[in-house]
Formats: structure tokens, C-alpha cells, sequence
């Protein structure tokens, strides 16, 4: 945590929201660090609203359990399921917050009511109640809020999507028109890459929100895409921070100054991808709708779409592995009545995306892209292009080395 105990008189009285992710509170002496270091910035006059992920690993063993007895669980009660596990790390933060004589309490979505429309398991957040926040922290209380969760209309339990945590700090910070919301995780702070694909990635000290969010769309897990979408939409400062050792971090602003407008300043990756295509001999294109439309009630997410048409017509797009088998089926389907000609699907692909500080200039990012990936012998699968990156797909065992290869040849090691 930076330099709490030499706060400056300008800094105390600040009110910063922090969020802690799964391995921050991962253990019982996670939280017990966590606490005194959060126990010393309240001794230091800063005023602070703690938001919690659940233990790490316990989201997924819940999900688990729930699967135990329905693989296709009611989105109602998994909700009910999966919101505990925040409410454990909460309970356990408050109670050590008051061993080390602060004041604190522990608060779920409902309970600081956090409203959200009802779509279970992917639920937004509408709105903030910051009453009763407020009169906590008037009375010098520190509120440790569970992430992740939220209350509909009906006052029924509503999660925010995997990663939703994050999406809870940057409403509670907006809502409470917090100087800083300061996300804690186990890295000190965005990278230009996977560090664990490329020692060499270095750590942005800023970054703007557009790139942030194209990055957290395509990949990179530092933070969740709603939760960029909602700190810009607000203007709230966003950071990025390790929970683990000091530092600065990344700050996510609006001022695109940090870097040079068009350069590539990130490399998201994507895993386990598959593609599809399929001939289309009809040449017909009312079927496709249906087809699409039919994948979009199924909440199946296409990317890389791209239908070609010379002398035949062809489609390919990219799905996640998990829902392969059901596009496939619903590609079966679709063939009962149009000429798809022959279906091919590859599995075991990814997403390379690079990311730019602005306007991208296409085709020279493309032709680098293609002499480096060239000389490794590395053939692109599909590749598309859009105002701020360029995304590729290539077979996963070449990930490591053509990332490793393209961020030399884009300078990131130099960034
Ligand atoms: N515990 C939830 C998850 O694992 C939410 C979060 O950690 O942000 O997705
Ligand atoms: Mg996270």
C-alpha cells in the first residue's frame, strides 16, 4: 500500500474506495495484513469504504456445488449461492478490523442497497444508496462492503458477472464522489502484457480508459470491462494497485498524454478459442440471422465475424471452446434447410489483441504484425481491425512465442 504512514495534510481526510480481490484476502493471515495495513490508513486521518471479492477459489467452488445439483441451476437461486462468498471475507475483514480497536462493519449489497436490474448472474447496477454509507462514515466507521452483489426491485440477491467486484468499487466511488478508487490485486499494476507470457512486460504507469477497456474486454483479467465503462462514464480515477508490495500502480484517467496517440501500448490475450466456417453455398443471408439471433438467445459471444463473398460465399467466427458443441448443433440445424456446404472447426486457438493509445494506423500495424508473425512460421487464422486495435488468431501453441515476438517488434519492452 503507498506510503501510508508519511501522509502529507493534503492527503488525510481523503476518501478512497478499495477493493481487494479473491487473492488479497485469500487466507486468514491475508486478511490479517490487509486490516493492519488498512487499520494504519485509518490512524492516518484517510477516510476509506473497503469492497471485498470472496476467497480466492471460492466463487468457482460454489459454482461447483450448484452444479452438483444442477448443472443448468435456476440463475435465481445460484445467485443466492454464489453472493456468499463475499459475505465470508467481509464478516472476516470487520472482525479483524475490530481486534486492532477501528470500528467497522460489515455490509451486503442489500444492506448498503445496491440496486440492480434483475438479470441474474450478469445483473447492472441502477443505483447507490449512500445514506446509510455516509452516516457510517461520519461516525468513523470503516464500511466493508461485499463486491459482486446487488438487490433487484424485488429484493431478490443479484450478481454482477465474474470479476463483478470491481464493478461494485467504481459505483461506490462514483456514488460517494470518492477521490480514488483504488483496486488491489496480486500484480503491482497493468502490464503491456501477461508477465507470465513475457518476463519483459512492463508496468503502465497510466493508461487511458478507452485503451484500458479494450484491454480488459479482450483479456487482460486486471480488471473488469463494466467496471472501466462505469469509472469513465463518471470520470471517477481508477488505480490498479498489488496488495502484496508498494508502489504506484496504474492510474486509468481520461488524459491520453501519457502515451503517444496510435502507438501500440498493450498485448491482450484470449485462450481456448475456437473457429468455425462454413461455405454457405446458398449465398443466403436471411438464414444467417436466424442463426445468429438463435446463438444470441443462447448468450453464445461470436467475435472476429467475417463473411466474405467472390465466387462462393464463406463465414468464419471465433467462439469460446465451452459453447463449440452447441454452435455445431445449432449449425446442424440450420442445415436441414440451407446449403452450408461443409462445416470446419478448429479448436485450441487464441486471441492475440494489440491495443493502441488512439487511432491505430492499420496497415503498417498489420504489415509488422504479419513479417514478424511471418518469419516464425506462424500462419494467421483470422484477423480484424477496429479504430483502437488489431485482434489475430493463431493456434495456442504459438502464443507464447508470438507475443514475446511482437511485443519486441512494437517496443513494448521499452514502454
Ligand atoms: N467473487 C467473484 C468472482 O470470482 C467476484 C469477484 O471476485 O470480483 O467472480
Ligand atoms: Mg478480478
Amino acid at each position: 500500500m503507498p506510503n501510508q504512514e508519511k501522509l502529507s495534510p493534503a492527503q488525510t481526510h481523503k476518501l478512497y474506495v478499495k477493493k481487494f480481490g479473491g487473492t488479497s484476502v485469500g487466507s486468514i493471515e491475508r486478511i490479517e495484513v490487509l486490516a493492519e495495513q488498512i487499520a494504519a490508513a485509518h490512524r492516518a486521518g484517510i477516510r476509506q469504504v473497503i469492497v471485498l471479492s470472496a476467497m480466492a477459489g471460492e466463487t468457482n467452488r460454489l459454482i461447483a456445488l450448484g452444479g452438483q445439483i444442477d448443472p443448468h441451476g435456476n440463475a435465481r437461486e445460484m445467485d443466492m449461492l454464489i453472493s456468499t462468498g463475499e459475505q465470508i471475507s467481509i464478516a472476516l475483514m470487520a472482525m479483524a478490523l475490530q481486534k486492532r480497536g477501528v470500528k467497522a462493519v460489515s455490509l451486503t449489497g442489500d444492506q448498503v442497497q445496491i440496486h440492480t436490474n434483475s438479470q441474474f448472474g450478469r445483473a447492472s447496477i441502477e443505483r447507490v444508496d449512500t445514506d446509510y454509507l455516509e452516516s457510517l462514515l461520519a461516525s468513523d466507521i470503516i464500511p466493508v462492503v461485499a463486491g459482486f452483489q446487488g438487490r433487484n426491485p424485488h429484493g431478490d440477491v443479484t450478481t454482477l458477472g465474474r470479476g463483478g467486484s470491481d464493478t461494485t468499487a467504481v459505483a461506490l466511488a462514483v456514488a460517494l464522489s470518492a477521490d480514488e478508487c483504488q483496486i488491489y490485486t496480486d500484480v503491482c499494476g497493468v502490464f503491456t502484457t501477461d508477465p507470465n507470457l513475457e518476463p519483459a512486460a512492463r508496468r503502465l504507469s497510466c493508461i487511458s480508459f478507452t485503451t484500458m477497456y479494450e484491454m480488459a474486454r479482450l483479456g487482460a483479467k486486471v480488471l473488469h470491462p463494466d467496471s472501466v465503462a462505469y469509472a469513465e462514464r463518471f470520470k471517477v480515477p481508477l488505480r490498479v494497485l498489488s496488495s502484496f508490495e508498494s508502489g504506484e500502480g496504474t492510474l486509468i484517467c481520461v488524459d491520453e498524454a501519457c502515451h503517444i496517440s496510435g502507438n501500440v501500448v498493450g498485448i491482450a490475450v484470449s485462450r481456448d478459442l475456437a473457429m468455425v466456417s462454413f461455405e454457405d453455398a446458398d449465398k443466403s443471408t436471411e438464414p444467417l440471422g436466424k442463426l445468429f439471433q438463435q446463438l444470441s438467445v443462447l448468450g453464445v459471444e461470436t467475435d472476429l465475424l467475417s463473411k466474405t463473398q467472390t465466387d462462393s460465399s464463406s463465414v468464419s467466427f471465433t467462439v469460446s471452446e465451452a459453447w463449440l458443441e452447441q454452435v455445431l448443433l445449432e449449425l446442424d440445424g440450420l442445415s436441414q434447410t440451407v446449403n452450408l456446404g461443409s462445416v470446419f472447426y478448429e479448436r485450441d486457438l487464441v486471441r492475440i489483441s494489440l491495443v493502441a493509445s488512439g487511432s491505430l494506423a492499420k496497415t503498417d500495424v498489420a504489415a509488422k504484425v504479419f513479417d514478424v508473425l511471418g518469419k516464425l512460421g506462424i500462419h494467421v487464422k483470422l484477423i480484424s481491425t477496429s479504430e483502437i486495435k488489431l485482434a489475430l488468431v493463431i493456434p495456442q501453441k504459438y502464443l507464447q512465442m508470438a507475443v514475446c515476438a511482437l511485443h519486441h517488434a512494437f517496443g513494448l519492452n521499452e514502454l
